[in-house]
């Protein structure tokens, strides 16, 4: 039965999509069969994973919003063994839709089920908010990765991402572990980035991972050429670094 998976934040650009969409890719690679699931009505990962939105009839909306079987969204990726939920610019309507909808916070976790017998793992790129598309991604997850930038006020807004996931524990999903604080963009040639890094340390202790994302130019191209990393420049810096994860990940349990 398949690991499910959210990335979340609140914060944007925190490498939440970068991450979803790399990790899924390093899992595949290592021979895990994976399903990226897009809850972002942005869409990045879709396009990150190579998938035209344009040829996108049916996507994430239609399974949260109109109950349509996951397994007529799922599409394939030119990645081996890794398959996507695409998201469009219609699940922005979603997350005003899903307030008057039944059973609205496990819609994603019901849908979820036909197909977690199919995967090892499903990756959940969340949006940036803590509205319904990101408590209906927690509620389905067994677990959380918190992607977190190398910047100034690197812990801002984490403990509201916190105290949602302990809201979420206690009345939807108690099971929901946080698998790890995960340190991205971080650049060594700053004092800054070193600092980040301790003071996460701190705050989060044993539940930091190892592996931590270093800036890389690579990253930030292989999006426009709907590619991960892994297959846009497998010997980059940022596919090394992907790679390292997917095996913690894996480690992880
Ligand atoms: P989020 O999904 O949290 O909004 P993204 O993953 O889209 O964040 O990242 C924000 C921007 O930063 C994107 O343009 C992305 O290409 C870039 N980026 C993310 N991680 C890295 C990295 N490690 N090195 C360089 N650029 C990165
Ligand atoms: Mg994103």
């Amino acid at each position: 039965m398949g690991k499910i998976i959210a990335i979340a934040n609140q914060k944007g650009g925190v490498g939440k999509t970068t991450t979803s969409v790399n990790l899924s890719a390093c899992l595949a690679h290592v021979g895990k069969k994976v399903l990226l699931i897009d809850a972002d009505p942005q869409g990045n990962a879709t396009s990150g994973v190579g998938v035209n939105k344009g040829d996108v009839h049916q996507c994430i909306y239609d399974m949260l919003i109109d109950d349509v079987n996951i397994k007529e969204v799922i599409h394939q990726t030119k990645v081996e063994n890794l398959d996507i939920v695409p998201a469009t610019i219609s699940l922005a309507g979603a997350e005003i839709e899903l307030v008057s909808t039944i059973s609205r916070e496990v819609r994603m976790k019901h849908a979820i089920q036909e197909a977690k017998d199919l995967y090892d793992y499903i990756i959940i790129d969340c949006p940036p908010s803590l509205g319904l598309l990101t408590i209906n991604s927690l509620t389905a997850a067994d677990s959380v990765i918190i992607p977190v930038q190398c910047e100034y006020y690197a812990l801002e807004g984490l403990s509201q991402l916190l105290s949602t996931i302990r809201l979420v524990q206690k009345h939807l999903n108690e099971g929901l572990t946080i698998d790890g604080v995960l340190l991205t963009m971080f650049d060594a040639r700053t004092n800054l980035g070193i600092q980040v890094i301790e003071e996460v340390k701190k705050y989060f202790q044993d539940k930091v991972y190892g592996t931590i994302i270093p800036r890389n130019v690579r990253l930030s191209e292989a999006p426009s050429h709907g590619e991960p990393i892994i297959i846009y420049d497998s010997r980059s810096r940022g596919a090394e670094v992907y790679l390292e994860l997917a095996k913690e990940v894996v480690h992880n349990g």
